[in-house]
């Protein structure tokens, strides 16, 4: 599942094949935007914030309005990148996105999201994220106090609201509260150390970022015990040996602005019960 870590290996992907290169064709195949026709037009930067990918053009050669190609991961999404004339990896029909330059050809694959707006008015997509783990103007403090402004929310719920900060998805959530031996439900006001928890989830998503398989155990890890509890509902806890907990919380009312898989809003979180008890 794309996060935070593979959203920032996407945006340098993508910055290497298509910054500072003109556009020769577009093909937009959202609804939204499958009129739209971005060639002539020069890719000036690609961004990642929290979970999106902002790919900003220029006005073209007509002085057009500079505008931003905003794309989600959502869960399946992915960016590939290939040289002209060589054969896609996945299917033609998955392709959300084709953005091609004289040498390369960027496609997305099964992106959750996909609009097109003025940069100008980028914040109307992303102004609601707090600061970014990996961004290069994380603000840790700023963080902090979004947190603690709600004490008596459950922390999963709390560190994965991209409000607050941006970057934290499923996996990580479940991930850090196991390191930090703290109980999914536990109110932000009972976490004896959230600096420590954030400093966590940095550290985590930034040694993740240019690595091809996902780990939080420390080291290389064999396929299949990358990861503490993450999707291990009953197998035995790593630590303790204790059957794994899955339960599911309520993330309602915490992402306005991010796109979200199904119709519910409840979703899984992994825990063993022995090592992070409530306090
Ligand atoms: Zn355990």
């Amino acid at each position: 599942m794309p996060e935070g870590d593979t959203v920032h290996r996407q945006a340098a992907l993508l910055r290497r094949a298509l910054a500072g290169k003109v556009l020769e064709r577009s093909d937009l195949r959202f609804p939204s935007v499958a009129t739209a026709d971005l060639s002539g037009r020069t890719v000036t930067e690609v961004v990642p914030r929290g979970k999106h990918l902002l790919i900003r053009v220029d006005g073209g050669p007509e002085g057009l309005v500079p505008l931003t190609l905003h794309s989600h991961l959502l869960m399946e999404g992915l960016w590939h990148v290939y040289p002209r004339g060589v054969r896609w990896r996945r299917p033609a029909h998955q392709a959300r996105a084709v953005l091609e330059t004289a040498a390369a050809q960027a496609v997305g694959f099964d992106l959750g999201m996909l609009d097109l707006l003025p940069t100008a008015e980028e914040d109307d997509v992303v102004g609601h994220l707090g600061p970014d783990l990996l961004g290069p103007d994380w603000d840790r403090g700023e963080a902090l106090a979004r947190l603690a402004s709600h004490p008596s929310r459950a922390v999963a719920a709390a560190i994965m609201d991209q409000r607050n900060l941006a970057g934290i998805g499923n996996v990580y959530r479940s991930e850090v509260l196991f390191l930090r031996r703290l109980h999914p439900f536990t109110p932000v006001a009972d976490v004896p150390d959230p600096g420590a928890l954030v400093d966590l989830a940095q550290r985590l998503l930034h040694v993740n970022r240019d690595r091809a398989q996902r780990s939080t155990v420390g080291g290389p890890a064999r396929r299949g015990a990358q990861l503490w509890v993450y999707g291990r509902g009953r197998q035995p806890c790593r630590r303790c040996g204790t059957p794994v907990t899955e339960s599911r919380i309520d993330d309602a009312e915490l992402v306005p602005g991010e796109p979200h898989a199904g119709p519910s809003r409840d979703r899984a979180v992994w825990f063993c019960a022995r090592c992070q008890p409530l306090p």
